[in-house]
């Protein structure tokens, strides 16, 4: 039986888990024997995080996860990598074939030119932390789905909720539109800041975007202009 402390603990785990499809871009109801397992993995994975949880912990709970089908391509989860107390954080879309061999976030060409960017704006790989929406290699470097970005995007708001970074830079159309809960292109989105639970996010171009058009590197710089431009050197 249960009371009504559970009961409401109950309703609460629901709507998260449903406000999580919502914030996904699932419209409607999806009874699916997929949706329903990515439920069930999410009252295991509480997204919220737990108060004084550290990096450690988040991976600790994260284990050789199963939760969704990308486990069954994958070589290494990519959990993510740098400062524990950043006061940047980038974040991209999901590992590609270098990343799932090596386990490390952005190390392939597309991270090569991501060290380059960071490198630009004066700072070191280790002073940043980089992650990504999804923590496997979608098979073929295909787009995360959005089932995939409901199951896995939880473990990436605990980390953001434990690092507490002054600043998120987003890498692509995914990571954006994860994190701030709109469909709105890249292309819109991209060189002005935007909040997420209290920390300012700037959206850029893709790295991987960037190899494929480097007439694009002049408006990337300019969104890092913007970004300096409001970056505390001086305290670091
Ligand atoms: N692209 C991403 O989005 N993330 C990586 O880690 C590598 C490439």
């Amino acid at each position: 039986m249960v009371d009504r402390k559970g009961f409401i603990h109950i309703i609460d785990e629901l709507s998260h888990s449903l406000r999580a499809l919502a914030d996904s871009g699932i419209q409607r109801g999806d009874c699916s024997a997929a949706s329903l397992d990515a439920m069930d993995s999410w009252g295991k994975a509480c997204s919220r995080p737990a108060a004084g949880e550290s990096l450690a912990d988040i991976r600790t709970d994260l284990g050789e996860c199963t939760r969704c089908t990308l486990s069954r391509s994958r070589t290494r989860i990519v959990f993510g990598q740098g400062h524990p107390h950043a006061r940047l954080m980038f974040v991209g879309e999901g590992p590609g074939q270098e990343e799932d061999l090596a386990g490390e976030p952005f190390v392939g060409a597309a991270g090569q030119l991501l060290t380059r960017i960071i490198e630009a704006i004066k700072l070191r790989r280790e002073e940043v932390y980089i992650a990504n929406v999804v923590k496997c290699r979608p098979p073929g470097n295909r787009l995360p789905e959005p089932l995939e970005i409901a199951t896995c995007s939880p473990f990436l708001r605990r980390q953001i909720a434990t690092i507490r970074p002054l600043f998120i830079c987003t890498l692509g159309a995914c990571a954006a539109q994860t994190l701030l809960g709109t469909p709105e292109p890249i292309s819109r989105l991209r060189g002005r800041f935007f909040e997420y639970e209290g920390i300012r996010v700037l959206p850029t171009f893709h790295p991987a975007y960037l190899l494929r058009n480097p007439e694009k590197k002049r408006e990337v710089w300019e969104d890092m202009k913007v970004l300096m431009k409001e970056f505390p050197y001086e305290g670091r």
